[in-house]
């Protein structure tokens, strides 16, 4: 259970803005084991999304580096990490990024199609994930046919339906009531206690307390505190 996942070693983003030098991300280390749950906080600003695009491969450091089950991923041909990307990670975010003209099933369904897993499979999976988010009857739905809470879940089936190594959530409760804010959080936790590895970023320290083994907290770009 113990066993290294990811480690960032001195990853820094940096942005310039006309003269000076936004130091987005600065020197992180991290480490975060295989079935882990950790969680990121930090007010606005802080850095957190820019750790979790540089994690997830969608964004490239300006010095560090970020190594996934021993793979640097400064070392991958664009290919390889278009596939770390397109198998391994699972990303979930605040405001849910749905394909609007996509019903629910083939929202699910489309996170497979740059991956070798046949059409059959990867509706079988879509209704599988559906069945489980108990969103069975909402399949043809679109998304602005669905509740903030369904969308949100349909997104973390989407996520999910690639078995990914880790799933990242940039705030995944962040534009939901309380009731379903509670909601997706317990499937969290439950997903977490199934083996899944996870990294939620949140603002909110009281909900990362409740659901993460660890907590990592970021000012200015920087590992300020880490809670265990
Ligand atoms: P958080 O997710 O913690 O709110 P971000 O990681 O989004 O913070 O941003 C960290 C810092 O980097 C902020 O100062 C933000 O303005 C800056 N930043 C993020 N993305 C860009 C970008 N594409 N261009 C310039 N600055 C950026
Ligand atoms: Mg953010």
């Amino acid at each position: 259970m113990n066993q290294e996942l990811i480690k960032a070693e001195q990853l820094c983003r940096y942005y310039s803005r006309g003269n000076y030098t936004i130091k987005a991300l600065d020197a992180v280390d991290l480490t975060i084991a295989r079935g882990e749950m950790v969680g990121v906080v930090g007010s606005s600003g802080s850095g957190k999304s820019t750790l979790l695009n540089l994690v997830a491969g969608l964004d490239t450091p300006s010095a560090g580096e970020v190594i996934v089950g021993g793979a640097h991923l400064s070392k991958l041909s664009r290919k390889e990490l278009a596939r770390y990307r397109a198998e391994q990670v699972g990303m979930v975010f605040q405001s849910f990024n749905l394909i609007r003209h996509y019903s629910a099933l083939r929202n699910i369904e489309s996170a497979l199609y740059f991956t070798d897993v046949p059409r059959e499979e990867r509706l079988d999976r879509a209704r599988e994930l559906l069945d489980k988010m108990g969103l069975a009857n909402r399949g043809d739905h679109r998304p602005a046919d669905l509740s903030g809470g369904e969308q949100q879940r349909v997104a973390i089936a989407r996520a999910l339906v690639k078995r990914p190594t880790v799933l990242l959530a940039d705030e995944p409760s962040g534009n939901l009531d309380q009731t379903n804010a509670q909601q997706i959080a317990t499937l969290l936790k439950e997903l977490n206690l199934a083996g899944q590895t996870i990294v939620l970023v949140t603002h909110d320290l009281t909900l990362a307390e409740n659901l993460c083994s660890r907590i990592i907290r970021l000012d200015y770009g920087r590992v300020v505190e880490v809670l265990q």
